[in-house]
């Protein structure tokens, strides 16, 4: 990135950190947990402690970091090497991310930035003007994107809460800043389970291996009556649903399912992972040492706030998450997808000199389709 495009960048993080700094909290029992924080070019800095909110708002003022990050695992000693910090528990997190989601939108709203001539050109695997194959590719994600994150993040508490006994005030929502959100799930049982349950847990939530046997199919002699009913809670009642769709089709597909065989009923449950299985990163979940985006923090992806959502439902992140200035300013831009800020619509452009506001400058930039004129 260009040093006036990083300058730019900078001095609009600063003023938002500034602006808002009622935004940027520590966490509960912050002095636990470790941080980390990125600067623009350059690498992480991690292994820090931040008592309070005091100490944290120094960090950005000191640093006008790009991204910065928190542990959701509670240490000992956060601020020593990884294996001398005495890890303690964990909360719970998942990350649903709009690119898992194998959305058919997705192609329409993705560039494609030539790292040899930085030609933008529409979703392609090769650069329009060189040929050449070193490609990086952007999403500028939709409101389908969004909505879609929005109901894996439902199916997701539904399970929590139906299943795994997990109480409703305990999960909190975020808007990732990007394509998507973060589940956080605070005092459950399963703060102290290690990696390997936590692999075991997300399994269970995405429906991913399960075996016939539990759904009342045998190699053998399958009995009609253990196939799964209506009522029943967790997976067994969730399977009825999708795959006898109605009680009064039950009785004909259970014939159907035992007449074509134990293989043909694996591929049933693949399916019906497929279809309400929840799409979460499972390593997410699984690595219980990672640091995740701070709450209140700007994504550099895209210069949207990483944000709490009070009411899912009416989250819109392109009016909710975006907090920076609305003065003007003058970029070179290069977008051949239109995108939707703040109730304001901006593109196409083709390489041309535009004056917009600062919030869409900065998320073109972070998206590497403009630069500072
Ligand atoms: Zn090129
Ligand atoms: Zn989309």
């Amino acid at each position: 990135m260009k040093e006036t495009d990083i300058k730019f960048l900078e001095d609009s993080f600063k003023k938002y950190y500034f602006e808002h700094s009622d935004l940027i909290r520590v966490p509960e029992r912050s002095s636990e947990r470790e941080f980390g924080y990125q600067k623009f070019n350059s690498g992480m800095t991690r292994h820090i402690s931040i008592k309070d909110d005091k100490e944290l708002h120094l960090l950005f003022m000191q640093n006008i970091p790009s991204d910065v990050y928190c542990s959701n695992a509670y240490y000992s000693f956060p601020n020593l090497p990884m294996n001398e910090k005495d890890w303690k528990e964990a909360d719970l997190i998942f990350d649903i991310d709009a690119k898992d989601l194998n959305l058919s939108c997705r192609e329409n709203h993705t560039v494609s930035i030539c790292n040899e001539c930085n030609q933008v050109s529409k979703n392609s695997e090769r650069c329009l003007k060189c040929s050449s194959t070193k490609i990086e590719k952007k999403s500028l994600p939709c409101k389908n994107c969004i909505d879609s994150s929005k109901t894996e993040v439902s199916k997701l508490s539904e399970v929590l809460i139906d299943d795994l006994a997990v109480s409703k005030e305990n999960i909190h929502v975020y808007f990732s800043g990007n394509e998507g959100f973060h589940v956080y799930v605070y005092d459950s049982q399963f703060q102290q389970i290690g990696s390997r349950e936590r692999s075991e847990l997300t399994d269970y939530i995405s429906f991913r291996g399960a075996i016939p046997e539990t759904f009342g199919m045998k190699k053998f002699k399958p009995n009609r009556s253990s196939f799964p009913d209506f009522d029943e809670n967790g997976w067994k009642g969730r399977f009825s649903k999708q795959v006898f769709g109605t009680k009064s089709k039950r009785s004909k597909i259970i014939s159907e399912l035992i007449s074509n065989g134990y293989s043909s009923f694996q591929k049933t449950l693949d399916d019906v992972s497929q279809n309400i299985g929840v799409k979460i990163d499972p390593n997410v979940t699984m690595d219980i040492h990672r640091i995740f985006r701070l709450p209140g923090s700007i994504n550099s992806k895209s210069g949207l706030t990483k944000i709490f959502c009070k009411d899912l439902t009416k989250f819109d992140p392109y009016n909710d998450a975006s907090f920076l200035s609305d003065d003007s300013i003058e970029v070179f831009a290069n977008c051949p997808i239109e995108f939707k800020l703040k109730n304001k619509k901006f593109g196409l452009y083709t390489n041309e000199k535009v004056t917009i506001p600062i919030f869409a400058a900065v998320y073109m930039i972070c998206k590497k389709l403009a630069t500072i004129a």
